[in-house]
């Protein structure tokens, strides 16, 4: 991933509520220190990647992390009536429009493309009826993709965290799980490309071997990590794999809101304990840049 990449991850803090987007600049620092003047509390960029990632609950401010970019802006609008809102050219991929009508009328969109969207108007309930006609403005703020990139993992845990939001919980299950498999996956090529495997013997190994192995194992002799030696391992074994295996041979038939929660954490804590660990590794190695530092 390179740096335009970032605007898709926020850092949350792990006292506050307080939360922005990764910059160039956090990746260079030793310890993050919240932005909140009154809280000022300190944490690792990895932590508090992972605890952006980890914010389910917030209906408000939505979670879209494959939306690496934000634009905002105000339109004037003749109450009861539409308009065609323009967009920005560099938008690839809409994830939400949310609008705030100034005023005791509602609005919403139709017809959303990359290049624009129909904003309509209409009274509210208790609206006085003689209001349709006045100006009024409506405040739209898009959230979207600017750059096409593909980290299949990371569209993984999306889709995860999608299904999770929307109540379908075992697919959500196997979603977390595959990101997890699809991020030690890649990272394991990776890894072999650099000591001179060929292509044809990686794609053979990872297919031969089962997950438990590759996380322990094999990322050990390649990176220095393993998934055993983290806090996240006994969940990850004792329900997100176990889960995951039961629902893909057919015993696990339902799950619930607790149980996707829990495996879509486990494997952000896992996937994150890898990225920190990986980082660490190649520091020790003496590289510049790792997923998420830089050296000044
Ligand atoms: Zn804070």
């Amino acid at each position: 991933m390179d740096r335009s990449k970032f605007g898709a991850f926020m850092i949350q803090c792990n006292k506050c509520s307080r939360g922005w987007s990764v910059s160039e600049e956090d990746l260079i620092k030793e310890k993050i220190i919240c932005q909140d003047p009154e809280c000022k509390s300190e944490f690792t960029i990895y932590e508090g990647i992972k605890n952006g990632l980890k914010k389910v609950e917030d209906h408000i401010t939505p979670n879209f992390f494959l939306a690496n970019n934000a634009y905002s802006l105000m339109v004037d609008i003749k109450i009861g009536y539409s308009a065609y809102v323009h967009l920005p050219e560099d938008i690839k991929k809409i994830y939400k429009i949310m609008l705030f009508p100034m005023g005791p009328f509602v609005s919403g969109a139709t017809d959303i493309t990359n290049n624009g969207f129909n904003l309509f108007t209409s009274l509210a309930n208790d609206s006085d009826p003689s209001i349709v006609g006045d100006q009024g403005k409506v405040m739209a703020m898009i959230h979207f993709k600017s750059e096409d990139y593909e980290v299949p993992w990371l569209h993984l845990l999306q889709y995860a965290f999608d299904q999770l939001r929307s109540g379908e919980y075992l697919t959500s299950i196997l979603l977390s799980e595959i990101a997890l498999e699809a991020y030690v996956d890649s990272t394991l090529t990776i890894g072999y490309s650099e000591i001179g495997l060929d292509k044809d013997s990686i794609s053979r190994l990872l297919v031969a071997t089962e997950i438990p192995v590759k996380v322990n194992p094999l990322m050990n002799n390649l990176f220095e990590v393993k998934l055993a030696s983290s806090a996240s391992w006994k969940d990850w074994e004792r329900k997100a794999l176990k889960w995951r295996n039961g629902i893909a041979h057919g015993t696990k038939v339902t799950a619930t809101k607790d149980e996707a929660l829990t495996v879509y954490k486990t494997v952000v804590d896992s996937i994150f304990h890898f990225i920190e660990g990986v980082d660490n590794y190649r520091k020790k190695q003496g590289h510049t840049e790792g997923l998420f530092f830089r050296s000044k």
